[in-house]
């Protein structure tokens, strides 16, 4: 399920809170971050996902940490 555009800012707010941002791809050191994913990874695990545009190389994140951070 693709987040929201409110979800997507407070996730980046999250991440930003953390330091984190997004830079270039490590793998093809360009930069088309999709928009994040939320994804269900195994029977009780969910994850929240972002993908590079341009290889595919993906980023994830435990939604049983970023999950309190995501307005519904
Ligand atoms: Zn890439």
């Amino acid at each position: 399920m693709k987040l929201s555009d409110a979800q997507t800012r407070a996730f980046r707010m999250w991440l930003s809170s953390r330091g984190g941002v997004l830079l270039d791809c490590p793998v093809c050191r360009r930069r088309d971050w999709q928009p994040a994913e939320m994804i269900e990874s195994g029977k009780d695990y969910r994850e929240l996902v972002i993908y590079c545009g341009l290889c595919g190389y993906t980023y994830h994140f435990s939604m049983n940490v970023v999950a309190s951070a995501i307005p519904n």
